[in-house]
C-alpha cells in the first residue's frame, strides 16, 4: 500500500517536472528563432550598449543613434 502511495507520487514528481520542461525551454527557442535581434552590440560612438536589431549599422559599423553615428564619422 505504501509503496504504491510512493509511486504515485513519482509519478506525479515527474509529471510536474514534464510541464515545467514544456513550459520552461519556450523563450529560448523563440530566441534561436531571432538571434539578431537579441545579441548586443557596443556603440563604436558613446560605448552603449543596444540590442542589434535596435542598432544603427553605418559602413559596417554599430551605433545606438544617428547622433552618435554622425558624431563619431565626421571625427574621423
Ligand atoms: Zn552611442
Amino acid at each position: 500500500m505504501l509503496l504504491r502511495f510512493i509511486f504515485y507520487c513519482l509519478v506525479a514528481y515527474a509529471g510536474f517536472r514534464f510541464l515545467r520542461w514544456l513550459v520552461k525551454p519556450a523563450p529560448a527557442r523563440s530566441n534561436l528563432r531571432s538571434p539578431r535581434s537579441s545579441r548586443m552590440v557596443r556603440c563604436e560612438s558613446c560605448g552603449l550598449f543596444v540590442t542589434e536589431g535596435s542598432a544603427m549599422v553605418v559602413r559596417g559599423r554599430d551605433f545606438c543613434s544617428k547622433a552618435c553615428a554622425q558624431r563619431n564619422l565626421r571625427s574621423t
